[in-house]
């Protein structure tokens, strides 16, 4: 099922998105969907079809409850690349998982605008990446029952600000700005992707493909992930963890090629779609 949250006559809604419509659920919003633990139960009583034209999407999640969960370096040609363009800030010589964490008040929507905050940062970068969102409470969970945990699986674009993030011993600040967290078009449910995920993730900026590769590449698999948090952290429904970008970045190039006013970025992973997003 793909779930997504829209705007239809000023009001916000969570519904089913199939064809080119959306069917209402009867919920306040996405995380009390996710809470309840009765999707199938919601999805008995969706209401009448409304066009997609007459809506306008929003992040799946648009005010996650709590910061978003992020793995930095989770994909070996981006360690690579990300080392080269800052070693002291980004090389790293065990293959221990490197988590930070994404303050998110607003997610931006599919078509909304990442914010490019003149003044402030001066290199913006994209980050495509597959983020999981966690359906139960989660505490002591094994890698190998990782996959019962999971509500579904949305896109999320880690935007950072480079010279933010470098200039700062830790990276919360430089990712962490208004308009720096595109997320969606939809949550795809866990059901419909087999565990662990294996789906071709890419990123364009201005129709150009710069990173393509497989959620299946990860190093630290959300199995392992789950099990080492949840040993001593319990981990909340609704939680979302994006697990990390592959190489092709704007800073893993030479020069390093960072995004501008009026760029376009698109990340698409397959079965869920494509979550574009302009430069503002
Ligand atoms: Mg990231």
């Amino acid at each position: 099922m793909k779930l997504v949250t829209y705007l239809h006559s000023g009001a916000e809604h969570v519904g089913v998105l199939g064809g080119h419509a959306v069917r209402p659920l009867p919920c306040l919003d996405m995380n009390a969907l996710i809470e309840s633990g009765d999707l199938a139960g919601m999805a008995a009583r969706a209401g009448e079809e409304i066009p997609l034209e007459e809506v306008a999407l929003l992040a799946p999640i648009p005010r996650p409850r709590q910061d978003v969960l992020c793995l930095g370096m989770n994909y070996k040609a981006h360690l690579e690349e990300a080392a080269g363009y800052d070693a002291g800030a980004f090389a790293k010589e065990r293959r221990v998982a490197v988590y930070f964490s994404k303050r998110v008040s607003e997610a931006v929507p599919p078509e909304g605008f990442i914010q490019s905050h003149r003044g402030l940062v001066e290199r913006l970068d994209y980050e495509a990446e597959l983020a999981v969102v966690l359906g139960r409470t989660a505490r002591n969970v094994k890698a190998a029952e990782a996959g019962d945990y999971i509500f579904g699986y949305t896109i999320v674009n880690d935007v950072s600000a480079r010279d933010v993030q470098t200039d700062h011993k830790q990276w919360y600040f430089g990712k962490s700005l208004d308009g720096f967290t595109p997320m969606g078009p939809c949550i795809v449910t866990a059901d419909e992707i087999a565990f662990p995920p294996a789906l071709a993730i890419s990123a364009r900026v201005n129709g150009e493909t710069r990173q393509e590769a497989n959620t299946a590449l990860l190093i630290n698999s959300i199995g392992e992930v789950l099990e080492e948090l949840t040993a001593g952290m319990t981990l909340l429904p609704g939680t979302i963890i994006a697990t990390g970008t592959p190489a092709g970045v704007g800073m893993g190039f030479d020069p390093p090629r960072f995004l501008r006013h009026g760029d376009v970025v698109e990340c698409e992973i397959e079965g869920i779609g494509v979550l574009r997003n302009t430069v503002d």
